[in-house]
């Protein structure tokens, strides 16, 4: 079912202490605790607790449903809950019912879930520019590109496009969200990489995707979704050929404050979350 937006739980009863987390297995890695504590206590919601909640998928099921009676506000939830979460919820935001995943819980008054995907808008939050009329060129087909297809698409791109190594999950993708698949790079206004190239092995970016170091000149901007220490090859060389960038920590921010209002009915203190991302 989708449905509206009804204030949370939480919201109107701000005293109590509420708890939130992200559910992922492995999650020890995340940057969302430290994100979240932060904006908590710059909120005066010190009294409030986000933790990482490794759950493995065996269990999530029972995790997510006891989510309301174990004193919980809402949560995250991220790879590879994302489906999980869809099921648990009793109502679906449009963004996650679209993209077929859900990356935010919240526990409503009532004491029903809402699932939403804040990874959607979180990226159009970031771009810097309208994406409405300009040209994308995503390179993924996973879950995170899923996200990112859907909201430039609805954020009014005259064309997206998906490329992919596995080229069938590219067309099935592009043919669920009404998008183009393609099997080479081309000139697009906004370039967002969705894959995990740049994660593990860094110096094999430009053998794994279908851009050069060079050709990032002809893009507006260039989005990475994946983030590490020291940054990512792909946003090193956009910056050398002179073209402006988005890095994947400004988006775990961007999704992070909209779940943390969702939460709160409060406006998220962006720049203390960003702040406590980059702190190593
Ligand atoms: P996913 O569902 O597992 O998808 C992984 C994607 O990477 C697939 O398209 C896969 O292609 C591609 N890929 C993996 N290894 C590759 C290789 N060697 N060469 C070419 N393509 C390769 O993951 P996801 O959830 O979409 O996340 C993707 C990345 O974004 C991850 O690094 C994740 O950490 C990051 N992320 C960041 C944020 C943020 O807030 N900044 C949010 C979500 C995700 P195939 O289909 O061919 O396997």
């Amino acid at each position: 079912m989708t449905g509206g937006r009804r204030p949370s739980a939480a919201a109107a009863d701000p005293g109590r202490g509420w708890r939130l987390g992200v559910f992922g297995w492995p999650v020890a890695h995340s940057r969302s605790p430290a994100m979240h504590t932060a904006a908590l206590e710059s909120l005066g919601l010190g009294h409030w607790r986000y933790g990482a909640l490794p759950v493995p998928p065996e269990r999530i099921d029972a995790a997510l449903a006891a989510l309301a009676e174990s004193g919980f506000a809402g949560a995250n939830v991220t790879i590879p809950h994302k489906h999980h979460a869809l099921r648990a919820a009793d109502v679906l935001t449009p963004a996650a019912a679209e993209i077929g995943a859900a990356n935010t819980l919240t526990v409503l008054g009532d004491g029903t879930l809402e699932a939403d995907n804040t990874d959607a808008p979180g990226l159009i939050d970031v771009l810097g520019e309208p994406a409405a009329g300009r040209t994308a060129l995503v390179l993924g087909a996973g879950g995170s590109a899923r996200a990112c297809v859907w909201a430039l698409r609805e954020a009014g791109c005259s064309r997206v496009a998906v490329w992919n190594r596995t080229t069938a999950r590219a067309t099935e993708l592009a043919d669920d969200l009404g998008v183009d698949a393609v099997t080479d790079a081309f000139a697009a206004d906004l370039l967002v990489n969705c894959t995990s190239v740049g994660l593990h092995d860094p110096a094999e970016t430009f053998d794994l995707l279908p851009v050069a170091p060079a050709g990032l000149a002809d893009h507006r901007v260039v989005v990475d979704l994946v983030y590490r220490s020291g940054g990512t090859p792909l946003l090193h060389a956009a910056e050398a050929a002179g073209t402006r960038t988005v890095d994947g920590l400004a988006i775990l921010v961007a999704q992070g404050a909209r779940s943390l209002e969702r939460w709160t009915g409060r406006p998220a203190p962006r720049d203390v979350m960003d702040a406590a991302v980059r702190r190593d």
